[in-house]
């Protein structure tokens, strides 16, 4: 069985910190910030297994880049909520066969990049509220242009707020790949932008939002990885949602539970995170998915 140092080399992740050492297993290799696995918002058990995590990377996997904007303001809290968004993707990936493979950070300071720390702005104005979301969208646009890293990971944005969208992310299967990396979005990569909204720290709300946040961060990424939402709730808002095509049908009880759900018709965070052995095929099969490294 190849070494921890092995694999790490394998997936490109650079030893050279202090005398070349690995610093933490949770850091460099499951990607958790905090180097420890994160706690479960509603107090459930977790744990991460090595050999789970070797055997993910020796079949198909991706790996990851998030871009944190305005991680200088990030609390305790927040890290945990990115670090569990991290370990339900290693989760949530795993039901298909998918490893999340190399995962890095990346700082984008709040002097720096104050203009895309919120994406749109606060309205009450329904007119206004239209001009804001178009907003957030031309701004996550610039936001990925401006900002690329050059390795073969998926980029991620994770932004204080997007105002009028939980989250952002181009579809582009691997027909598609080429020319989303080429064209339209100009940079190599997407943006996938979540948020971390800050605002709910002391409210009650934070733990159902840690959880909600965690499941937008996947759905992005599956969007990412070609994948269309599975149905349109019976709600005018969700029919004129770009990314739902127009073949889809009113959502059934088996739709609700699928990652590919929208929050509205979703039954809840934890648990509606299913994905359809179709969608399994069809990921597996985008571009940027890595094949596995040798035993
Ligand atoms: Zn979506």
């Amino acid at each position: 069985m190849a070494s921890i140092r092995d694999v790490l080399n394998r997936i490109d992740v650079d030893l050279s910190g202090p005398n070349g050492s690995i610093i933490s297993v949770n850091k460099e290799l499951f990607g958790f910030h905090q180097s420890r696995v994160p706690a479960d918002p509603e107090g459930f058990e977790t744990k991460v297994s090595l050999l789970e995590k070797i055997r993910s990377l020796q079949g198909k996997h991706i790996h990851l880049n998030i871009l944190r904007v305005g991680h200088d303001q990030y609390s305790e809290l927040d890290e945990n909520r990115l670090d569990f968004a991290i370990y339900r993707a290693h989760e949530i990936y795993a039901q298909k066969n998918l490893g999340i493979g190399r995962v890095l950070h990346f700082n984008m300071n709040r002097e720096k990049f104050k203009d895309y720390e919120r994406l749109g702005y606060p309205t009450d104005n329904e007119a206004s509220k239209r001009r804001s979301k178009k907003r957030a969208k031309e701004k996550s646009h610039e936001l990925s242009r401006k900002v690329a890293i050059d390795n073969d990971g998926i980029d991620m944005f994770v932004v204080l707020k997007i105002y009028g969208y939980l989250g952002r992310s181009p579809i582009c299967g691997p027909d598609e790949y080429q020319k989303e990396a080429h064209g339209k979005y100009g940079a190599k990569k997407a943006v996938i932008a979540g948020f971390i909204d800050r605002a709910d720290h002391t409210s009650g709300k934070r733990k159902k939002s840690d959880l909600g946040f965690a499941r937008t961060f996947s759905h992005e990424l599956g969007h990412y990885l070609g994948l269309h939402h599975t149905c349109v709730a019976d709600n005018t808002i969700f029919f004129n949602h770009p990314y739902n095509p127009t073949t889809l049908s009113p959502c059934t009880a088996e739709d609700r539970d699928n990652l590919m759900s929208q929050t509205g018709p979703a039954w809840e965070a934890r648990d509606s995170i299913i994905l359809t052995d179709k969608q399994g095929k069809k990921i597996r099969k985008h571009g940027i998915v890595k094949n596995g490294i040798p035993k």
